[in-house]
């Protein structure tokens, strides 16, 4: 068993107390459903009730004092969201309900400036969540869907971006770390094209912000989303960067309170950013939790998880890729957070459900990604997900299991 690399695993899982409990007849949970979502650290749960137990308020609005605290501890969770993903500005992260929103709301917007003929580029990898709202503004305007296909490895076929991205193409909106078979997209290629036709970027960095150091200014796209649950915060909280030149152009999504400078029955004005796209009370406690998530793994440092990481999922390849009958499904140049594979003459929700009653916690079916499988020919896969408090013993533990599976079906 290698020791990981550059992080204290056994301190870190101490701060996750799910990570101490049993399941089926005191069996210790091996927890490999990281790209579902993720466990949440003491420090989190302890701000949630802090929040709830003593400071309590609507934001913004207030003039007494719980008021002012709330909005203080809101806003400083959009700076530390700003510095977790080195953003210009505070003012360029809408606090949203998560990546699927965010998407959601940049596709509502940017749907205002499109027209027939416009092209939207995808790539073969994505999650529904960025797929669907682009076909919903396609189809609301009579622009097209195209997208880069992927290869037999899990890597996009980037030979084909010049015929995919066009001088037709007013939006590249495409996945940082696929969910469903754990590449990492090689954006640099892909963001260069885009820029030299002017179409808007937006990066779906759901599956990396858990994994990787996020710099929004160094991959140079226009809006890049994340999920708080998927990176060790609340559910129903996430969060949208946005340069603060489109965030400005594009309209709001939702409207009420808090988004609005002036109301009469002739005409409303909007607020500024980011209230303009915050309609109505926010998910204040959310928005601490993620704000703490973030600052914890500040403190622990994103270049250290990865390391540790890409150590863990190497061990992981290894050892999987020795197990009797099993095919990986994607085996990309450079892998975060998944492994997606299947076993010879197994289905993989068999697998799965052999594995949990052995404790160990594992995602089968589609992943949300019903192109992905079409594209590999298979109906879904068994995927073991990964994160920071991972070790090369819960690997072990997912081989020993697949072991019995394999006894018991094979
Ligand atoms: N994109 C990717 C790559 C994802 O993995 C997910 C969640 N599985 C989403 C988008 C959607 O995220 P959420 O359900 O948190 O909105």
């Amino acid at each position: 068993m290698p020791a990981t690399a550059a992080l204290d695993v056994a301190a870190l899982r101490a701060d996750f107390p799910i990570l101490q409990r049993t399941v089926h007849d005191g069996r210790p949970l091996v927890y490999l459903d990281n790209a579902a979502t993720t466990q949440k650290p003491r420090v989190v749960l302890d701000r949630l009730a802090a929040y709830y137990g003593n400071e309590n308020a609507n934001v913004h609005r207030g003039v007494h004092v719980l008021s002012a605290e709330g909005t203080e501890a809101y806003e400083h969770a959009r700076r530390s969201v700003q510095r977790f993903l080195g953003a210009e500005h505070a003012r360029e992260v809408v606090f949203t309900r998560g990546t699927t929103e965010a998407i959601n709301l940049v596709a509502h917007g940017l749907a205002s400036f499109l027209e027939e003929g416009d092209e939207i580029v995808v790539s073969a990898l994505e999650h529904h969540a960025n797929i669907v709202p682009w076909q919903m503004a396609a189809e609301r305007t009579g622009a097209r869907l195209r997208v880069i296909p992927v290869l037999d490895t899990g890597d996009l076929d980037l030979s084909t971006l010049d015929e995919v991205i066009t001088d037709r193409t007013k939006v590249v909106a495409v996945t940082h770390t696929s969910n469903a078979l754990g590449t990492v997209v090689d954006l640099a290629p892909i963001v260069a094209a885009a820029r030299a036709v002017g179409a808007a970027v937006l990066i779906d960095g759901a599956q990396a912000a858990p994994h990787t150091t996020v710099d929004v200014q160094a991959l140079g796209a226009d809006f890049f989303v994340f999920s708080g649950h998927k990176t060790f915060g609340p559910t129903g909280i996430g969060a949208l960067w946005g340069r603060e030149a489109w965030l400005e152009r594009l309209p709001p999504y939702q409207g009420g309170g808090d988004m609005i400078d002036r109301v009469t029955f002739e005409k409303t004005t909007f607020a500024g950013l980011p209230a303009k796209f915050e309609a109505g009370t926010p998910h204040v406690a959310g928005g601490i939790g993620l704000g703490t998530a973030l600052d914890y793994l500040m403190e622990v440092g994103m270049d250290a998880v990865e390391a540790s990481e890409h150590e863990l999922i190497g061990y992981a390849e290894d050892r999987l890729g020795a197990v009797d009958g099993l095919r990986f499904v994607g085996t990309p140049r450079k892998r975060a957070g998944a492994i997606s594979f299947v076993l010879d003459g197994i289905h993989p929700y068999d697998a799965g459900t052999v594995l949990d009653r052995l404790g160990i916690a594992v995602r089968t079916g589609q992943h949300c990604a019903q192109p992905v499988m079409d594209r590999f020919g298979v109906d879904g896969t068994i995927r073991a997900s990964f994160a920071l408090y991972n070790t090369p013993a819960d690997v072990d533990a997912l081989v020993e299991g697949l072991a019995t599976v394999r006894t018991m079906f094979g």
